[in-house]
């Protein structure tokens, strides 16, 4: 392909693009496909001669597209957004067009040099301590690609610093806390590290948060034990309900701990920080006075096309500390003279996306006001959500509802059953069959979770393209498949599964 063939082959692909947007509404969510229905179109290895680009793009439109899920769709209810925006696909563009793994300075010094600025506006727009800012010259933020790798980097870090600091710490000895809400990134990152994990319980009165007391507890049985935990992964906005960790009673604990690094994983909630009204539930005054880390997605619910994760340490000096290494080959000017930031040394691989370029074009195109807008918009759709569900009479809420994220479940009225004698096996049972016929909409897409044995279904708003009308028909939807449910659910297992 040359410049003219791009030019034409790239006005199609924006047109073909737009098209799709506007065609979003009438599409189903959920892609109908089998698994394997690719291999039946797609040859086994790649063609020999070259191919004509535009019937590649129309493959692109006959095959792929039918097997794609359409988290874009205003009917995307399940998981957590990926909202992303038209903003970010032309800044993505851009970045595609320099091809550039930016991993020093010197490698292209604007892909670094915006980086450090826009990670400063980032933190400027979620209300962060400047002890986090690029220009505080201590701390900083970096982009990494997920909160998993954002974990991995802070738990490399946290570990590398205690054992500076504890030389005689055996490696076997060092645990990392959770809880049993954690996003699986902390088992994870436990896992690729050879680590002990711990998961402490939360209960439903606390919200699934974890509260002080339990923190301290188990940390003063692993003190007797020998063990040595040396990182807590905290969470402000759970994936399963929106939890959020108990944040000022931690720090209270911590005090006592100084040697526990205390990363806040707010991968979904982060971005809400951006708005005053939900900073004192988010706890931003804590994590701003004491967290060694702070990671949110913008790829999730901050209009940034994935990936977009961005972290921030209190002390970049622990991060270098524990990644830099720096052969011959990768040793520069600038680099030697420590006059430039090298972000290869921020994270775990040598080469980055640049990604900056999506955040710079964001913040820009939105403004920190449109930014706000979006996601009070987000979280006033779902509060449309939640007044529905508490006039429902067979629908009722499981949690409370945490910004644009709602846990509901079916459950029948007391007048319909005596429900004190349902257990929770049979409540259950009822919910699966509920959840299983609203995942066999295609038009609709939400998720089941398990809190402490309950079993749930979640619906998260984010999609740019989520009116209120969107929200009126899922909660229909949702209300007659609830009824339905529960006839069948009578009629079959209601016999057998109330007790006494
Ligand atoms: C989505 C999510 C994650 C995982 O995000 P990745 O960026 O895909 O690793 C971690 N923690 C929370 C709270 C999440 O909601």
């Amino acid at each position: 392909m040359d410049i003219e063939q791009f030019r034409k082959a790239g006005y199609q692909a924006i047109d073909r693009i737009c098209d799709y947007y506007y065609s979003l509404n009438e599409q189903s969510v959920i892609s109908k496909v089998e698994p394997g229905y690719l291999r039946e179109h797609i040859p086994l290895a790649a063609p020999e001669k070259g191919e004509d680009m535009q019937v590649i793009a129309d493959d692109y439109q006959k095959y792929i597209i039918p097997g794609l899920t359409h988290w874009q769709h205003p009917k995307f209810f399940a998981y957590f957004p990926t909202a992303g925006s038209f903003e970010s696909i032309i800044a993505d563009l851009y970045a595609s067009s320099v091809s550039n793994p930016g991993f020093n300075w010197s490698c292209s010094p604007a892909c670094t040099e915006l980086e450090v600025i826009v990670m400063d506006w980032a933190a400027k727009l979620l209300g962060l301590s400047p002890d986090f800012y690029n220009s505080s010259g201590v701390g900083g933020g970096c982009i990494q690609t997920t909160a998993s790798d954002s974990v991995l980097v802070a738990v490399v870090a946290a570990r590398s610093l205690y054992q500076r600091n504890y030389p005689d710490t055996k490696m076997e000895d060092l645990v990392i806390y959770t809880t049993t809400q954690t996003h699986s990134l902390g088992a994870k990152a436990a896992l690729i590290l050879g680590l002990q994990v711990k998961t402490l319980e939360v209960t439903a009165e606390d919200r699934f948060a974890l509260r002080g007391e339990g923190l301290r507890s188990a940390l003063q049985e692993d003190e007797r034990g020998g063990r040595k935990p040396f990182i807590l992964i905290a969470t402000v906005g759970t994936t399963s309900s929106g939890a959020v960790d108990n944040i000022p009673e931690i720090r209270e604990v911590v005090k006592d701990y100084p040697s526990l690094w205390v990363h806040i994983d707010a991968a979904w909630a982060g971005v809400a920080l951006s708005c005053d009204e939900y900073r004192k539930e988010l706890y931003l005054d804590e994590i701003n006075s004491f967290a060694n880390s702070f990671c949110t997605n913008f790829h999730k619910w901050g209009l940034v096309n994935f990936d977009c994760s961005t972290l921030w340490v209190r002390d970049r000096k622990h991060l270098t500390d524990a990644l830099d290494i720096t052969p011959p080959f990768l040793r520069t000017k600038h680099g030697d003279a420590g006059t430039v930031i090298d972000f290869r040394n921020w994270h775990l691989a040598l080469g980055r996306r640049f990604r900056s370029l999506k955040m710079w074009f964001v913040f820009r195109g939105f403004g920190a006001e449109g930014f706000r807008e979006y996601i009070r918009r987000c979280i006033r759709l779902n509060e449309i959500f939640v007044g529905l569900i508490e006039q429902s009479n067979t629908l009722s809420l499981v949690t409370q509802p945490s910004l644009a994220l709602t846990v509901f479940r079916v459950s029948p009225m007391p007048e319909s059953s005596n429900q004190a004698a349902l257990s929770t096996q049979s409540l259950n049972e009822l919910n699966r069959l509920f959840f299983g016929r609203l995942s066999s909409k295609t038009d609709i897409m939400l998720t089941q979770t398990t809190l402490n044995g309950t079993f749930c279904v979640r619906l998260a708003v984010g999609s740019a393209h989520t009116t209120e009308k969107h929200v009126h028909e899922a909660f229909a939807l949702v209300s007659e498949e609830a009824k339905i449910a529960l006839e069948l659910w009578k009629q079959t297992f209601q016999g057998a599964a109330v007790v006494g």
